[in-house]
Order: structure tokens, then sequence, then C-alpha cells
């Protein structure tokens, strides 16, 4: 009846005059921005009386890199069958910091269950004094693995890496005397790529120093391994590395995770015309994470990740093996063989994301 009685009751206004009570609550939670389309309202989700997301994600496994927004994208995570439930939060590369709050509560979006919640501050990453200026200002929602950025940061990080082991030969050579005494004063020859010719035809490098006599033993050697371009340690030594422009110098792709106890980057930059190992410097960030488990989550298996906000700042490189996702992907491709399910390997692999359709 009463419903009625509105219907009537618009007809004496404009259609925009009219004020919608749904549309209402929404602007009050959007602050005082009114909200620009009937699809804005639509996608506010309460995940608990006071907090709200814009997008919702379900995912089996845990996920390395949870993407995140302004308004906030929740993951509900279906952990039945999982070992441990922490490992929604604890298999996540970006590191989460000490707890700043926590809080029981009622979670509306899992029925009006009671839950445990768990606040959290993004930590940042490392990066060198001397980082790269695209990387310096970059912020991101989610990880795109393919970006030419992140390929130049995945080379910057692999292991074998030549650029970097020749750097590191550099550096020590660089950074230590030659310990020779001649008639108590210690030699001030400085590191030289030298080579040792056998008579067998066989060359080995190593760096020498440059007062080294056929009669002085005990003179600077530095033994050089396999995996080191050689002239492009030649050309450190002699001081003409980077000579011509500033450029590959001062283009640090260094990113290490918040955890690490790294003071220097491996690159040796350039302050004017003397070599400087770069500093290592933390890059902070305001992304807060809400966690949130029901205190009862044999019944209601599920956890949700909020995170708010836009990261500051690079992607931290993996520092862990999620070994609990490759495992758990293991058994969801299992599951899917085996019960010939509508579940396909490629679809958990690439989506990790499926809606929700209970
Ligand atoms: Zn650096
Ligand atoms: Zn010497
Ligand atoms: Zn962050
Ligand atoms: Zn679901």
């Amino acid at each position: 009846m009463s419903s009625m009685m509105n219907m009537v009751n618009t007809n004496f206004v404009d259609e925009e005059n009219i004020i919608y009570e749904e549309e209402l609550n929404a602007a009050e939670l959007n602050n005082t921005r009114l909200p620009e389309s009937e699809d804005d309202v639509e996608e506010i989700y309460y995940i608990t009386k006071q907090m709200t997301v814009k997008t919702i994600i379900h995912s089996l496994t845990p996920i390395e890199y949870p993407p995140t927004s302004k308004e906030g994208v929740a993951i509900v995570y279906h952990v039945e069958g999982w070992n441990n439930v922490e490992e929604a939060f604890t298999d996540i590369q970006y590191s989460m910091g000490k707890p700043c709050g926590q809080h029981t509560s009622t979670c509306s979006y899992l029925g009006d269950v009671t839950i445990e919640k768990k606040d959290r501050t993004c930590q940042g990453v490392k990066i060198c004094e001397f980082a790269n200026s695209e990387l310096l200002e970059m912020n991101h929602e989610s990880v795109n693995t393919d970006s030419d950025l992140q390929l130049k940061v995945n080379k910057e990080m692999s292991e074998d890496n030549i650029e970097n082991v020749t750097f590191a030969v550099y550096l020590a050579a660089f950074k230590t005397k030659c310990r020779y005494m001649r008639d108590g004063v210690q030699c001030a020859g400085k590191p030289i790529l030298k080579c040792l010719k056998r008579k067998d035809n066989t060359t080995t490098y190593f760096i020498g120093c440059s007062e080294w006599n056929f009669n002085e033993k005990f003179h600077r050697f530095i033994n050089i391994k396999e995996n080191v371009d050689l002239n492009l340690l030649r050309q450190l030594l002699d001081g003409l590395y980077g000579g011509e422009s500033e450029e590959p110098t001062n283009d640090c792709y260094t990113i290490l995770p918040n955890s690490s106890k790294k003071t220097l980057c491996s690159h040796p930059h350039r302050t004017g015309t003397t070599i400087k190992q770069g500093s290592i410097i933390q890059k902070t960030c305001g992304v807060k994470y809400s966690k949130i488990i029901p205190l009862d989550i044999k019944s209601c298996p599920y956890v949700i990740l909020i995170s708010k906000g836009i990261h500051s700042h690079p992607p931290p490189p993996p520092s862990r093996v999620p070994l609990t996702i490759c495992s758990r992907l293991q058994e969801l491709i299992h599951q899917a063989n085996d019960n010939n399910s509508d579940i396909t390997p490629t679809h958990i692999i690439t989506g990790n994301y499926y809606t929700n359709t209970q």
C-alpha cells in the first residue's frame, strides 16, 4: 500500500528531482560525494557494518600479489580443506608489518557471523638511492608481470645476471687496498685486470696490482670466477665505465623486499667523478589491510583479506617460495582431473578468481 503511495507521489516532481533513499545511504558511504551513476551504488559491498569495498574476488588458493584499489578489494578465500588457514595471509609478497588493531566484529558479507578483524599496513619496499625515476615514482594496484619495467626488475634480480656478478667483483677490488708492504709502507697500487698465459695455452684472468713485480709476492690477487664480463670489468677498473653519460650508472632497478637486511645495492654508481655504491632506502606505503577470520571457521570456512589504497611503490620481488600455492594448485588440478568437474586447471591458474554463484 505504501509503495503505491510512493509511486503516486513521485509523479509530482521531475525524475531528476527524486532522491532515492538507497542512493542517499550510498552517498554517505562515499563521504560527501554523490554517486555519479547508479552503477556506483550497486558496486559497493558491505563486509562489516563499517567496511565497504568495490570489488570482491573469490579464490581457492592464496594469492601472492593481492590486488588493491582506492575503494577497496576484498578477497574471499574458500579455505575448506586447507591445512593452515593463515596461508591466505602469509603467502603474500607484500610486507604487512606489525598488527595495528584487532577486534571482534560481525561480518555481514559472510551472513552476520562473528569474526576477528586484524588490521595491518603495507610496509613498502626497499630501493637504491640511485633508483630509476620510473621505478621511484611507480604506483600500482595490481601486478603486471609482463610490463617492460617488471621485466627489467626481474632481470636485475636474477642471480646469474652477468653485469651484477661483474659489478660485485669490481666492487670487491675497489673497496680493498693491496696489502703488500714495502719498507713498512702499504702498497698504493691500483687493481688492474691481468692474465696468466700458461705453457699449455690456457689463460687465467685475475685482478692484480699495478705495482706488482716478478720478485714480489703477496700483492693483490683476486680470482675471477665464471660469469664475469671481462670487457665490462676492464672498463670499470680503468674508470671508463659510464664515463660518457650518467645513464647506466644512475639508473638502478634494484628492488628488495622490506625484510632485506642489505644496506648497499650491488651496483657501482657515479656521483660526479667518484664511484659510490648505492645506499638502500625505504619506500613506505599507506595501503591498509584487514584480515577477517570467522571465530567458528569450521562452520564458515572462509577468510577475507581487504586491501584499501594504492601501493606507492613498485611490487616487491618474490622473497619467499609460496609452497602452499603450488601444492594447493596441484591438489585442485588433481581434483579437477579426477572429478572431471568444470574447474579446469587453466581456469584455476589464469583466473584464480571466479564469480560466486552461491
Ligand atoms: Zn643501485
Ligand atoms: Zn700492490
Ligand atoms: Zn604497498
Ligand atoms: Zn565464493
